[in-house]
């Protein structure tokens, strides 16, 4: 299912990759703009974790199969909760209808239609709650694939559905999709492709509040926020003012639009956190209640908006050949995902910088608890950038013990950063900073103002833009970099910034579960149950493991400050520290050799070297 692309490179150009039939997207589609598929969600009991959704599918006489969406955009892989429908009844002229799910593809239902019938109707339970929380007692996520059935086999941008919701009262709402009627409760939406609105998520909730962040003649960017308590709502002056230069600096940094009214959407909770999907006129994320009024947690996590919006340019404009199937039951290819998520994953940084959401001049903090994290991660010594990519369908949803020991999905983000960091450093070293990644970026998002369209590129294509850019030997560095074994983490990039990295034991302020990762070589939950255990450290020497949970340091109950405190006095009398711990009900006493106080990353100038991070982070838009 998932081949490995682009190895050697496949020869394919972009023009070449559109014109490939889609095998699986041949049908012809019963439900058009004359007579859509119709979709009304009874959403009023979303605070109570349920929506019921009823689907009137046109079809015709005989053996009809209707699909669930399998393949989720942006969340690169089989993720459609089938685990969390239930109920399904189907009818045809008012009769029931008996239907029998495919043996092989769970996602896929068969019937047989009745003479005489034009369209079936299906009405199930959607569980808004599994396998992760999507509502809360004053607020819901809708996302449209997880309420719908569609016929299967058809191209999802020739086949229309029309969809409404009842919101419990008293809620409101915000989306990308078009508003034709709303009566009371109920908000009726204009027919759109299948495809706009699977693209096209909802929030609704009791506490919300709409603000214009910018407007340019007709187009207009909107931040919706929706939150449990109605004090979250409240943002800081100057927080919102740094939000309000999102769209300028988005447009400095691609030069070209591909969108006329942005949403982007923020559900502010504790229940579901820090989570965030890309679309092309809108963007779904999430961020614990206080998000919108701490400044400390703006500078830790700032680029939750600005990484999602600059996926509407790179991801869902511009986007990988092999990633642009044309329904959710056709497998994606996710070895491109080092465009797609590790160039947004440097984009978002970029844009929550130089807007001002983060405090100008903390980059280098960043970059240096990201680089102390890829050096203490043993997978990359084993695999190559692209396997991540490619295994990223699972990689995403991995959980467990040991992160560190393979790789995960936030290891694909994150070199992807590095990875970028080190181009825009070389563009600029070679062109005597005459040009940058923005001059790339504007190429790649050519032309300079379109509404919502894709254009698929392949890894060539992504070279040959480069290429104009500056002549450089860019398949060669992404070969080196991304498709073989590369020795991490590569620091190039910061020596070429005007950088070195250096440990101090001043704390980092982005290293906020504290310094025993790079010191013991563990880390803990606030109750001292350790998760991870990094290879070869002290307390892997020592026999620690994740599971455990630390009860005791040195005889003294365990707490934050007591570690600290013990990590000090290690330092000062040169005895291993011992760690009573307790696992599975057995409990032992684990002697762990360190002896060195706290260690935290950071990066330092180097004298007589341009600081090109300063400009990368600089606003760059006109005031
Ligand atoms: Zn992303």
């Amino acid at each position: 299912m998932r081949i490995v692309f682009g190895v050697v490179g496949l020869g394919l150009c972009a023009a070449h990759a559109e014109a490939i039939a889609e095998p699986n997207a041949n049908a012809v589609p019963y439900a058009t703009q004359a007579d859509p598929e119709t979709l009304v969600l009874d959403a009023s009991t979303a605070g109570r974790g349920f929506a019921i959704s009823t689907l009137h599918i046109p079809a015709r006489p005989g053996p009809f199969t209707f699909v669930y969406p399998e393949w989720i955009p942006g969340e690169h892989g089989p993720t459609g909760p089938l685990a969390a429908i239930a109920r399904i009844e189907v009818t045809a002229n008012g009769e029931p209808l008996a239907w029998h799910r495919d043996a092989s593809d769970m996602y896929a239902f068969h019937v047989r239609v009745p003479q005489g019938a034009s369209a079936i109707q299906v009405r199930f339970t959607a569980l808004l709650n599994a396998p992760d929380p999507m509502s809360t007692h004053s607020l819901a996520v809708i996302n449209w694939n997880r309420m719908l059935f569609y016929q299967s086999d058809i191209d999802y941008r020739h086949y229309y559905v029309k969809a409404s919701i009842i919101l419990p009262q008293g809620w409101g709402y915000g989306t990308a999709l078009a508003a034709a009627d709303r009566v009371d409760q109920r908000v009726d939406f204009t027919e759109v492709p299948l495809e706009r609105l699977v693209d096209s998520p909802l929030d609704c909730g009791r506490y919300y509040k709409e603000i214009l962040l910018w407007q340019n003649g007709d187009a207009h960017h909107w931040l919706d926020m929706f939150a449990d308590e109605p004090q979250d709502l409240d943002v800081p002056s100057n927080l919102l003012g740094a939000y309000k230069r999102m769209t300028p600096e988005a447009l400095a940094l691609f030069g070209s639009r591909h969108w006329h009214d942005f949403h982007s959407l923020l559900v502010l909770s504790n229940k579901i956190g820090f989570t965030g999907l890309e679309h092309e006129e809108s963007s779904l994320s999430g961020a614990p209640a206080g998000f919108m009024s701490d400044p400390q947690s703006q500078q830790l996590s700032g680029d939750t908006l600005t990484h999602e919006f600059s996926h509407a340019w790179n991801g869902k404009y511009r986007r990988p050949w092999d990633l642009t199937t044309r329904n959710y039951q056709i497998p994606q290819a996710t070895d491109l995902l080092w465009v797609y998520e590790g160039l947004s994953q440097y984009l978002g940084d970029l844009l929550s910088f130089r807007t001002g959401i983060r405090r100008p001049g903390g980059y280098p903090e960043l970059l240096a608890q990201l680089y102390s994290q890829m050096a203490t991660e043993p997978g990359r010594s084993s695999q190559a950038m692209v396997d991540i990519d490619v295994a990223a369908p699972y990689l995403y949803e991995a959980r467990g013990e040991y992160p560190s020991l393979r790789l995960t999905a936030e290891d694909l983000q994150t070199e992807g950063e590095l990875l970028w960091l080190d181009v825009d450093t070389i563009i600029r070293t070679e062109t005597g900073d005459r040009k940058s990644l923005d001059t790339f970026l504007h190429l790649f998002t050519e032309p300079r103002l379109t509404g919502p369209i894709t254009s698929a590129y392949t890894r060539e294509d992504i070279e040959r833009l480069l290429q104009q850019v500056v002549p450089y030997d860019w398949h060669g560095f992404f070969q080196q970099h991304v498709y073989e074994i590369a020795a991490r983490p590569p620091t190039g990039e910061i020596a070429r910034a005007g950088w070195r990295l250096v440990y101090s034991a001043r704390p980092n302020e982005f290293s906020d579960d504290g310094a025993q990762w790079l010191t013991y070589g563990f880390n803990i939950d606030k109750d001292g149950s350790v998760s991870d255990v990094r290879e070869n450290s002290p307390a892997w020497r020592a026999g620690m493991a994740p599971g455990m949970k630390i009860e005791t340091v040195d005889g003294e109950e365990y707490s934050p400050s007591v570690l600290e405190y013990r990590m000090e006095q290690a330092q000062k009398i040169r005895q291993p520290t011992k760690f009573v711990v307790s696992q599975d009900g057995w409990a032992e006493t684990l002697e762990v050799s360190y002896f060195d106080g706290p260690r935290y990353p950071h990066l330092e100038r180097i004298e007589g070297r341009p600081d090109l991070l300063a400009k990368i982070m600089a606003p760059h838009a006109k005031p």
